[in-house]
């Protein structure tokens, strides 16, 4: 068993509905999802906080998951309690030694978001990037290993999220 399972009980743990250990090959990265982030996301001119991408370009967001040997993909139909999730195993692979560990994560650790009504955050630090910026295609990843990642049809559907916590 590799030492890094212990990740996805950790995962389980808190909650989340089923995690997995994958590698940067697993991960789609489609331009398109930036396109869509630029101009599809209600959220991009509310709030610079979560949506930041700290003067990183496209390429080099790329290139920093492809550096990373071993990630933990993390599915839950809870939005604010993966983000909550990712941060905690983040937390906990950085003590453990993987001092790079790193969750990639649209933040919502907050009910209401005070950096999008046009507050201060209250907890910067712990802000993560979101996926879309990165050019991550959730879509084509969760479902290319048989996870479930559907358009939601209306507001009742349950939400299949998905975070990254890259590890080592
Ligand atoms: S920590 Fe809270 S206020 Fe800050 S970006 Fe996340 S949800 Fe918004």
């Amino acid at each position: 068993m590799s030492k890094l399972e212990k990740y996805v009980d950790l995962a389980k743990s808190l909650k989340m509905v089923d995690a997995m250990l994958i590698s940067p090959k697993d991960v789609f990265f489609d331009i398109r999802a930036i396109l869509k982030c630029r101009w599809g996301c209600e959220d991009f001119f509310q709030n610079s906080m979560r949506c930041h991408t700290r003067d990183t370009t496209y390429q080099e967001r790329v290139e920093m998951v492809k550096r990373y040997s071993d990630i933990l993909l993390v599915h839950s139909h809870d939005a604010r309690e993966l983000s909550t999730a990712v941060l905690e195993i983040e937390r906990r692979a950085f003590l453990d030694g993987y001092y790079f560990a790193f969750a990639i994560r649209t933040c919502n650790l907050c009910k209401s978001c005070a950096a999008e009504q046009g507050h201060p955050c209250p907890t910067p630090d712990k802000v993560r990037p979101c996926d879309q910026s990165f050019g991550i295609d959730v879509y084509k990843t969760a479902r290319n290993l048989g996870l479930p990642c559907d358009v939601l049809q209306d507001q009742n559907g349950i939400q299949n999220r998905y975070g990254f916590v890259l590890l080592g």
